[in-house]
């Protein structure tokens, strides 16, 4: 095998970490491709739990429970608070 090529295992491997990647998403893993939000109505947060999954909660966030509610992003990019419909706010806007 010359140097240069890539050996089969490592190039079916990379095709594995993708296929792992786009199944962490469809089981709710955060991708971290946005900053976590919260709701400036009612106080509803997400995070992040050891275990990489994406919850909210009210800001208990040691208790690790998920309230199972999921922020809604509407067409123009902007999320809401599925629970009393305020505009939430990322925490990639707090540094503004
Ligand atoms: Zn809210």
């Amino acid at each position: 095998m010359a140097d240069h090529e890539i050996p089969p295992e490592l190039a079916a491997l990379a095709r594995r970490i993708q296929s792992l990647r786009e199944e962490a998403r469809a089981l709710g893993l955060f991708a971290e491709d946005r900053g976590l939000l919260s709701c400036p109505g009612c106080g509803l947060e997400e995070d992040v739990t050891i275990g990489g999954r994406l919850i909210t909660c009210d800001g208990n966030v040691a208790a690790g429970d998920d309230l199972g509610l999921r922020f809604v992003e509407s067409p123009v990019g902007d999320f809401v608070c599925p629970r009393c419909g305020t505009l939430a706010r990322s925490e990639d806007d707090l540094d503004e």
